[in-house]
């Protein structure tokens, strides 16, 4: 992968939509691509919707693999349904449906209610894909929640996908949001440069621009996702003086493991993208076949930690159920000996004394 690679991408011959309009969203269409029980697949999509587009499904190399299992239904959506319809207590965190407040000054606003892609691992799983998630009269709300509330000087746009949206429609929502006097910086939280490169149109980074100092928190988890075309997006917004930070999400036979991930981190680098969270999986109710235990995002953090650039390692975070917020996690690396005195470990297991003895 490098620049020549990125150059030598044409334009696409489909629009973002054309893409987007051709996704596979029941058994019949699946079917032609994979071998699977229609009965059960039908089951599955009956509660949790799918939505597969024909850039991502192309990026699958055969059933059951990373991408295929983030993309596709499994049957445990339905038959283990441990764990809690809103893991993060967002609704009752919200005191204007779809925007929640938990944090003293930045808010998570819902602007979409429509993705890419419907990750089979969503922790909104329960009102991803469908209609009434988001309103012109929620978004109306919203804007007017942060415009009388003071204490918010960061506004965290996420859905759904917010670059789902018409280029029109979010123009709009940036420009109000933008107009307000006490917010500092604007993020948008979007798998798009993932799920969807081709939505990254220079139109597109044209209107983003105009709306500094704005970020973009994307979300990939595997290293088969860096494609040319995912690079190409990620070059058009950081080009647009727009810093790019990742948030991975640490799942069972998709990226649970130090090899992936530290590819992962490396190749997000490589195409200006700042890991910020790797996230233990919310506990959302349909995904409990993702889960891993706590000490396999330690370890994965050990493993990356000093043995490779600093800028590759992500914070491993849990979101605490019930709304606790996130907790950043750290392997132990500190023992307190005495006053003022500390046995430190560092990245290959050696230990050191800090101050050392003859200090
Ligand atoms: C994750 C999140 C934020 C942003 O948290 P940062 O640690 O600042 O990235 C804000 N509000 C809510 C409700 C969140 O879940």
């Amino acid at each position: 992968m490098g620049h020549c690679v990125i150059a030598a991408i044409k334009q696409p011959l489909e629009s973002w939509e054309q893409i987007l309009s051709a996704s596979i969203t029941d058994a019949d269409g699946l079917s032609a691509h994979f071998h699977i029980d229609k009965t059960q697949v039908e089951k599955v999509i009956s509660r949790y919707p799918m939505a597969i587009n024909p850039y991502y499904l192309g990026l699958i190399k055969k059933g059951g693999d990373s991408l295929y299992r983030q993309a596709v239904p499994d049957v445990q959506e339905i038959k283990d349904q441990r764990g809690y319809e809103d893991p993060l207590n967002e609704e009752n965190l919200s005191p204007v449906p779809g925007l929640t407040h938990k944090y003293p000054d930045r808010v998570l606003f819902l602007v979409s209610s429509r993705c890419a892609m419907v990750c089979r691992f969503c922790n909104r799983k329960r009102k991803v894909g469908r209609p009434s998630m988001v309103t012109g009269e929620s978004i109306k709300e919203g804007i007017s929640y942060i415009k009388r509330t003071k204490s918010i000087r960061d506004v965290l746009l996420s859905g759904g996908d917010p670059l789902l949206l018409s280029d029109r429609e979010l123009f709009h929502i940036l420009s109000e949001i933008r107009s307000v006097p006490h917010v500092e910086i604007i993020r948008i939280g979007t798998r798009v440069p993932c799920t969807l490169p081709q939505r990254v149109t220079p139109q597109l980074v044209e209107i983003l621009r105009g709306f500094h100092p704005l970020y973009i928190n994307t979300h990939f988890n595997h290293p088969s996702e860096i494609t040319p075309e995912a690079a190409l997006a990620c070059a058009r917004l950081a080009d647009a003086g727009i810093p790019l930070g990742c948030q991975t999400v640490l799942l069972r036979s998709v990226n649970d493991n130090p090899v992936i991930i530290k590819e992962l981190m490396q190749k997000l680098l490589f195409i200006r993208v700042r890991p910020y969270y790797l996230f233990q999986a919310d506990l959302a109710r349909g995904t409990a076949h993702f889960w891993t235990p706590l000490e396999k995002g330690l370890k994965i953090v050990e493993a990356l930690q000093g043995h490779t650039s600093g800028l590759c390692v992500p914070h491993f975070a849990v979101d605490l159920p019930g709304g606790g917020g996130k907790v950043p996690l750290l392997p132990e690396n500190i023992r307190k000996t005495g006053k003022n005195r500390y046995m430190m470990k560092n990245y290959s297991g050696k230990e050191f004394l800090y101050p050392p003895q003859d200090l």
